[in-house]
């Protein structure tokens, strides 16, 4: 059996923490992004703001509006000239006949280059926000001309030799003077700042476009950079590294002829550069468009303004837009659907048309195969191993990947990942900052599974991973390898017909998820009782009453039923006495142990009789049967029982709470449940009016003179029940929870009822919780029937006594999961060091499912002596639920599914990111936190992972807040963060500490 090798990192109490907070420390200088820490810590908050406050998450991209106050030309000149003599005051031998702007040397006066020209200051010009018409004769450029990599160069590369290349052609003449607008956009710090003055803007565009080399020189100088730079001797392993400088610098290269004509294009109308007039543009959107070659997508949802500049640019991205080596390939689709939509069908050409047109034969079978096979298998939601395949070939280029739907992978196996693509090595997994993680649900409805009426075939012990898709088979042995433990099992001897064309549903691609319905039936029927309060007001009780005899004709007819009512006493009714009512009473004041209530209620072992199901239930007097019978045979009785149930008889002062011993109540409902009926399905709803007021588990004293307590007194600690009646609480949930019994909380009361106290009942058990004023709200009436809503069969939507299961191949281990259920201790090999919330275990019993109920399992990778996988090797995971159907059968519901693993720094992995499902899986992580810790320490921590999570894959300018860019698919992440620290999750304020646990 694999063993995990030991970690690296030390793990303290507070695993998450350490996670991201360890490595970070250590991480190596590998970007331009990682020198800017300190920076960025007061960055990014900043950003959040900015992105909340406009809302639209493409604003912060480019600056909105011009800088009028900025200097005009001249000054602006001896600026640039400040701001690069710093540079290397070194020219090449190549030096030929050149313009001095592209110099390195600043020139000593301003603006020389074309004696006799009109100046920009003489114009007037420069404070504007409408693009300046283009000069005759141009302007003169800007001396020393803007320079691709004038700020973010530094010992950023992996070898000398790239380092050398790099700082030899930012340095050569020849280089310089082609003026690569391609280069400029994305790496010139100059250039962006230029672009807050429209006259400048305006003379640099005339210079990129306008050169001395001739376009051909230039082009045949940019080609053969391209092919020098990706030599093994060069920068072949940092482009293998997808070091970013490197990359940008290639494909600025390769765009260096399209870029040019794309900065070129000239506004027939106003005679102004398109480009000019786009960052003129009040609206942000259209310099997206230029931006596109560079890889940045324009946003969905924007709208772009429809100029013929735009189009024209389109027209001239398509012919590119085939080339998949180049980041333009990945963008321009969505890009080109965007601008048809707003613009109309012929604004902008398909990428398919004009790959037919304009590139070579295999290119175009190549890209039409892969773009429809994808359609296809998204389409019909085939299975993950094909999307597997086809991201695999994807991995082969370094920027085309298709992105995941992750809706349709949630269809298909009701599961979401932060990371859809898997960091190779345990330390790039903590770099990546949000966990790998699923948020699983496991009774997710899907209409087209099988009816799969058959035992599933499981793998040797002590592995029992099921057989599924993933497995490899030989139709010819009879045999599968187990993906997960990597043993050969034989098939069963009724899969002996097992062929390439005849497979059992399970082995089908589209059935990675699949549920089975086992041939045990479950010994018992799933059991509902019902704890009533009967200190309420007339009003209240009555529609307690109809709503419960609603529920009982919403229950199927073998369920059985039982009825516990309290109030200064608690009373178990005897259901199965016909001929008059018959209850045994417990004292409020008193704790019962476990013993004592089946010794009260005569449950002693041998009394036990379980009914059998297709079986009548013999009329017994005695044991289980006397509490709690099938509804078919009491739905008479327990009707006239619950028509008659009257409010507590007992008096009440006017400056006194009633007594109320919910406490001995559901300790006597889960007591009774425990001894009768131990690990099989139940639901014990207790109704509660107000708070506990006697015995065990009283929150407050029945003197209305002393108040229920607030958040501020359990944080000055002064509550006198806070403590004693949580643990009584917490013991309960536990034993109830063990039993695989659900326990509901239903409170309809103006004040609090304790439920902070009493929370981890549901909590624990995967109850329900319904806070309402009263039992009369609506809110408490729908939400109380909505718990018995049925499928298309009649059938409860609803799972009883649930254990699930998590089972990983050998480099991802299971760090623990969050969600309503406990732990089942199997301390299985995939069980990992790191903790996170219910941890130690792969197992975990959950007492009551809904299509609704979704866990979160989180992950670590784990590689034996920290060397990171193979590129391109791939993770399976299992998700098995074994759950007790209301019909009364026992079903497996199991879902496996595969992701690959890509080597440090892929874009794939940030590609696949999924910010929705990565938002809900760190909020329950913060809320698990803001149970244990104080909320500022859960806020700190929720701002350090943002942080770090931006450090990792934004891209920003040092020092420039406005260069601040997050890729489309984490543009959200932040204002989730930002709102979920605002929200009552995490804040306990104007909330009392009963809605705190309601939310939480
Ligand atoms: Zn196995």
């Amino acid at each position: 059996m694999f063993t995990p090798p030991p970690s690296p990192l030390p793990i303290p109490n507070d695993p998450i923490a350490a996670a991201g907070a360890g490595p970070l420390e250590s991480k190596p200088k590998r970007s331009r992004l990682s020198g800017h820490q300190r920076l960025l810590s007061l960055v990014v908050p900043v950003i959040v703001l900015v992105l909340i406050s406009l809302a639209s998450r493409h604003a912060v991209d480019r600056p909105m509006d011009i800088d009028v106050s900025s200097a005009p030309a001249p000054h602006a000149a001896s600026h640039w000239a400040n701001r690069v003599s710093g540079l290397k005051r070194h020219i090449p031998k190549r030096l030929a006949s050149a313009d001095p702007a592209d110099q390195l040397l600043p020139v000593p006066t301003a603006t020389t280059s074309a004696p006799g020209t009109t100046t920009p200051q003489q114009l007037g010009a420069g404070i504007s926000s409408v693009a300046p018409a283009i000069p005759n004769p141009p302007w003169p450029v800007p001396t020393p001309f803007p320079q691709p990599f004038d700020s973010s160069l530094s010992s950023n590369f992996s070898t000398p030799a790239c380092s050398s290349f790099f700082s030899s052609f930012a340095t050569n003449m020849t280089f310089r003077a082609c003026r690569p607008f391609s280069l400029l956009l994305g790496t010139s710090n100059t250039f962006f700042n230029i672009q807050s003055n429209l006259t400048e803007l305006t003379a640099v565009m005339g210079g990129t476009c306008d050169t001395t080399r001739s376009i051909d020189d230039c082009r045949t100088t940019m080609d053969w950079l391209a092919s020098e730079i990706v030599k093994p001797g060069v920068c072949g392993p940092d482009i293998a590294n997808q070091n970013g400088n490197v990359l940008e610098a290639l494909n600025g290269f390769k765009t260096y002829d399209l870029m040019r004509q794309a900065g070129c294009l000239v506004n027939q109308r106003s005679n102004a550069y398109c480009f000019v007039e786009s960052v003129a543009s009040s609206s942000p959107v259209d310099t997206y468009f230029y931006a596109l070659p560079i890889g940045t997508p324009v946003p969905q949802k924007s709208i772009p303004s429809c100029s013929p500049c735009i189009k024209s640019l389109m027209s001239l991205y398509a012919g590119y837009a085939t080339d998949k080596s180049l980041p333009l390939s990945k963008v321009y689709s969505p890009a080109q659907k965007l601008a048809a939509s707003s613009c109309g069908p012929d604004y902008a050409q398909a990428m398919a048309n004009s790959a037919v047109t304009r590139t070579a034969v295999t290119t175009v079978s190549f890209w039409l195969f892969f773009g429809v096979a994808l359609g296809v298998l998204l389409a019909t939601g085939a299975s993950t191993s094909h999307l597997s395949q086809a991201l695999a070939i994807s991995h082969r280029d370094s920027y085309t990947y298709p992105a995941m739907n992750f809706e349709d992978v949630e269809e298909r196996d009701g599961v979401r990942l932060s990371w859809n693509v898997w960091p190779s090595s345990r330390i790039e997994a903590t770099r990546t900052v949000v966990p790998i993680a699923a948020l699983y649900t496991p009774l997710k409805q899907r209409e087209d599974l099988p009816p799969v009426l058959y035992e599933p075939v499981t793998c040797k012990p002590p592995c029992r991973a099921i057989l599924n898709p993933y497995c490899q088979i030989d139709v010819r042995g009879k045999l599968w390898i187990c993906p997960f433990c990597l043993q050969r099992n034989a098939f069963p001897p009724h899969y002996k017909d097992i062929s390439n064309t005849n497979l059992p549903a399970e082995l089908l691609p589209k059935y990675t998820t699949i549920e089975y319905t086992l041939s045990r039936p479950a010994p018992v029927p799933p059991i509902f009782l019902f704890v009533v309060d009967t200190c309420l007001d007339e009003e209240d009780l009555k529609a307690l009453r109809d709503a419960l005899v609603l529920s009982l004709s919403l229950l199927p007819a073998h369920a059985l039923v039982g009825l516990i009512t309290f109030g200064t006493m608690t009373q178990v009714h005897e259901l199965g006495y016909a001929e008059c009512s018959k209850s045994y009473v417990f004292r409020g004041g008193k704790e019962y142990t476990a013993k004592q209530i089946q010794d009260m209620l005569n449950l002693s072992s041998a009394n036990r009789a379980a009914p059998r199901p297709g079986q009548p239930v013999p009329p017994q007097s005695f044991g289980a049967a006397r509490f709690l019978l099938p509804i078919s045979q009491v739905e008479f009785q327990l009707t006239s029982i619950l028509e008659q149930l009257a409010r507590d008889p007992w008096p009440v002062a006017n400056d006194k709470r009633p007594l109320r011993c919910t406490g001995v109540a559901i300790s006597v409902a889960v007591g009774l449940l425990e001894s009768t009926f131990s690990n099989t399905g139940a639901r014990i709803m207790v109704f509660s009016g107000g708070p506990a007021t006697e015995g065990p588990g009283m929150v407050v004293s029945n003197e209305l003179r002393e108040p229920i307590r607030s958040h501020h007194d359990i944080d000055r600690d002064s509550v006198k029940h806070f403590k004693r009646a949580s643990k009584f609480y917490e013991g309960l949930a536990k034993r109830a929870a063990q039993n695989g019994h659900a326990i509901d909380l239903f409170a309809g009361c103006l004040d609090q009822v304790g439920l902070l106290e009493m929370k981890l009942l549901a909590n624990m058990t995967n109850g329900v919780i319904v806070l309402s004023d009263s039992f009369a709200t609506s809110i408490f009436k729908q939400s109380f029937i909505r718990i018995f809503n049925k499928d298309a069969q009649g059938h409860l939507q609803m799972g009883f006594n649930a254990t699930f299961d998590v089972q990983t191949t050998k480099e991802l281990k299971v760090s623990g999961l969050i969600g309503h259920a406990i732990s089942a201790n199997k301390k299985s090999a995939c069980v990992g060091e790191t903790e996170i919330g219910i941890a130690q275990t792969s197992a975990w019993k959950i007492c009551t499912l809904t299509p609704r109920t979704s866990t979160a399992v989180y992950f670590e990778v784990v590689t034996p002596a920290g060397q990171p996988l193979q590129a391109g090797s791939r993770g399976l995971i299992q998700f098995v639920t074994h759950f007790q159907h209301s019909s009364g059968q026992m079903r497996l519901r199991v879902s496996t599914i595969a992701r690959n693993f890509a080597e440090a720094g892929s874009p794939t992995i940030s590609a696949s990111f999924d910010q929705e499902a990565a938002a809900v899986l760190m909020a329950r992580i913060a809320v698990f936190k803001a149970e244990i810790d104080d909320s500022p320490d859960v806020l700190r921590w929720l701002d350090r992972m943002l942080i770090r999570l931006c450090q990792k894959f934004a891209d920003y300018r040092k020092e420039d807040t406005m260069s601040f860019r997050l890729a489309d698919n984490f543009s959200i992440y932040p204002q989730f963060m930002f709102h979920l620290r605002r929200s009552q999750f995490l804040q306990v304020f104007n909330n009392s500490p009963d809605e705190t646990a309601f939310y939480r």
